[in-house]
């Protein structure tokens, strides 16, 4: 299978919160990345459209509105205190816009498996049938996708 060799760039596994703004601080800091996620746009799970999301009708966020923003990019005044999950969506999609983030990401598109070379490389397999090799990779995958239910005894 033919190896995609891409020198000293990073490859980011999610665009949601945390990829997003890795990808940001890449940028900020002049270093190459490329970037995957299987659904079709930035979020992660505040998309209530994508498939599994942990997020409901009702969901707002529990930190506040001052405090939960991006450094260089707080959340915009008129958002509420505590914000909807519409608002964080909104607010995810214009950081995207405002630093040109989504031109370096591959939607719709997995990555199934990495395998660390003997030359201390990574290689990425994805969804898409392309296996690609880079200097590091971040996983930016999220943690709250799979639902773990204590179980409980009754007493
Ligand atoms: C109901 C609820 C309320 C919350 N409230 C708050 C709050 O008030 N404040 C707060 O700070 N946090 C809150 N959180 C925590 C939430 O985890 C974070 O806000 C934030 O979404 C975490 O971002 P993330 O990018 O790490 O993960 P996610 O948002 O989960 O994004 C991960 C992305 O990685 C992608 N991915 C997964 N596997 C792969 C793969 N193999 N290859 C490529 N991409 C992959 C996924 O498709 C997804 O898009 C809440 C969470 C929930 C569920």
């Amino acid at each position: 299978m033919e190896i995609i060799d891409r020198g000293d760039a990073v490859c980011i596994a999610g665009a949601g919160p945390a990829g997003l703004v890795m990808a940001r601080a890449l940028q900020h800091n002049g270093i190459e990345w490329d970037q995957f996620d299987p659904n079709p746009d930035v979020g992660g799970l505040w998309d209530i459209k994508h498939e599994g999301t942990a997020i409901y009708e009702s969901a707002h966020f529990i930190s506040s509105r001052s405090l939960s923003g991006f450094a260089d990019f707080p959340m915009p005044d008129h958002f509420a205190d505590y914000p909807k999950h519409t608002e964080i969506l909104k607010y995810l999609h214009d950081f995207a816009e405002a630093y040109g983030l989504r031109e370096k990401i591959t939607f719709s598109t997995k990555i199934e498996k990495l395998t660390k070379t003997k030359d201390d490389r990574w290689q990425v397999q994805l969804s898409n049938g392309e296996c690609r090799e880079y200097k590091a990779v971040v996983c930016a995958t999220g943690s709250q996708w799979q639902a773990n239910m204590p179980a409980l005894k009754l007493i």
